[in-house]
């Protein structure tokens, strides 16, 4: 009987995302959960977690983990799990009720692994949908013949399970990648069969490469626990998802999850291709790091320095933090720098490079010496200098006097031990005073001594 009150209930919105975890996580179906949940929160609906482990040689524990664990680090918060090898009752009763109504059948096989299958009994009719990204999509139906739906009634395939799940959680949306909706009218035969209503379908864009090819591993990382490894925030990768096949409509291209909830809207799906660019990636990164709170920049950095060796309690990140912005995309480049040597002279003194090394061009040892004397008398002269103009004003009418190579070359490499760094006012600036004049006399001794 129909309840009464289910009529003036506005139908509640459910989504689900439905991994086989045959696989790792990746951006393709991250993609799909983004669009699934957005979806089901702007309508105040539910989002579900559905693990598709019916394939039980391919399914692992493990690639489930990283499922859901992707899904976690995204913020994508789901409102049920559920996992179809524990629903298999469930489907032997759908299975055993299509048979008694002859709408499926225990078929002997000749080929094939096994003796007899489940095959779904085809009422070869054309079956039509309405594809909310799409439009109308016609399919003649005859050319799929009986499927098979079950190895056996225990063992379901991929086509009930996915229709006997959707209508026992009631779910009304389904976005989902192109390439679902070759499996779409299958599914619908099987919904008519069991009396259960035909979702509203959204079939979402191919996702491909910069070269507009369909994106593989040959672009680049494509797993999400990748880019968190690599030190993707979290908040760049959603809005770098977000776009992959959908836009506001105008200019603006930075939205929080919170934001795309607002937002979000099915209309606004293209059809074409959308491109996965590990360039644009890398632009939100830069962006959402911009915007984190020094504290937290001093967390990420200290953390990736620890795991780097790189990390004492003494250590000023603070100082360093505005150089090491300016250089990096992600923390990923900042493994970089620190693997480069390009971070190790802030914090420890520069002691292995060549003396000879502090001689700029033409210039010879006495003069450089006597000139690394001069600096160091202007900086014992001087107050503590804390930007790099100000030290840059202490130091400049002398360099210009004695000639700019001559130096700042040799301030430059006692202050940083290597060919190329920033320049001497940026290294002194951060170094401070009493650290800038130490460097100078080890360089001074080290000419002397060599
Ligand atoms: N389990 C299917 C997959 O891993 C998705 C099923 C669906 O979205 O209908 O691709």
């Amino acid at each position: 009987m129909i309840n009464i009150l289910n009529l003036f209930k506005r139908e509640k919105i459910i989504t689900r995302i439905a991994p086989s975890p045959t696989g790792v996580m990746h951006i393709g179906t991250a993609r799909t959960a983004l669009f699934n949940y957005l979806y089901a929160k702007k309508n105040n609906g539910k989002f579900i977690l559905r693990i598709e482990d019916t394939d039980k040689e391919r399914s692992t524990k493990e690639f489930e983990k990283d499922i859901i664990d992707s899904l976690d680090w995204l913020g994508l918060k789901h409102d049920g799990l559920y996992r179809q090898s524990e629903r298999t009752e469930t489907y032997k009763k759908y299975l055993q009720k299509l048979i008694e109504d002859d709408k499926a059948y225990l078929s002997k096989e000749e080929k094939g692994e096994r003796d007899s299958v489940i095959r779904f009994r085809n009422p070869n009719k054309k079956v039509k949908f309405n594809d909310l990204i799409r439009g109308e999509i016609e399919f003649d139906t005859t050319e799929l013949g009986d499927f098979v739906i079950a190895k056996s009634e225990e063992e379901p395939l991929y086509h009930l399970a996915v229709v006997v799940d959707d209508h026992e959680m009631d779910i009304t949306h389904i976005l989902r990648g192109e390439d679902g909706i070759s499996n779409t009218p299958r599914q619908i035969l099987i919904q008519e069969a069991i009396g259960a209503k035909t979702p509203k379908y959204a079939h979402l864009p191919l996702i491909l490469g910069p070269d507009k090819s369909k994106l593989s591993k040959r672009h680049g990382a494509t797993s999400l626990m990748e880019f968190k490894k690599k030190g993707y925030l979290k908040e760049a990768l959603i809005n770098h998802l977000a776009f992959l096949g959908w836009n506001p409509g105008d200019e603006r291209e930075i939205f929080s999850l919170k934001d795309l909830t607002k937002e979000f809207s099915i209309e606004k799906i293209s059809k074409s291709g959308a491109v996965f660019n590990i360039e644009k990636l890398d632009w939100f990164n830069k962006k959402y790091l911009e915007e984190l709170p020094q504290q937290e920049i001093i967390d990420l950095i200290s953390e990736k320095m620890k795991e780097e060796g790189l990390y004492t309690s003494s250590n000023k990140i603070e100082k360093v933090i505005p150089v090491i912005m300016e250089r990096i995309n992600n923390l990923d480049d900042l493994v970089s720098m620190i693997r480069e040597g390009e971070l190790d002279y802030y914090f420890n003194k520069p002691k292995d490079y060549n003396s000879e090394d502090l001689i700029w061009k033409k210039s010879d040892k006495e003069t450089t010496v006597v000139i690394l004397n001069e600096v160091k008398k202007i900086f014992e002269d001087n107050s503590e200098k804390k930007t790099a103009d100000d030290v840059k004003s202490i130091v400049w009418d002398f360099a210009e006097q004695k000639g700019r190579g001559d130096v700042l070359w040799p301030l430059r490499y006692a202050l940083s031990g290597k060919e190329k760094s920033p320049d001497p006012f940026v290294l002194s600036s951060i170094l401070g005073k009493e650290e800038t004049i130490s460097r100078i006399n080890f360089a001074i001794d080290k000419l002397s001594n060599d």
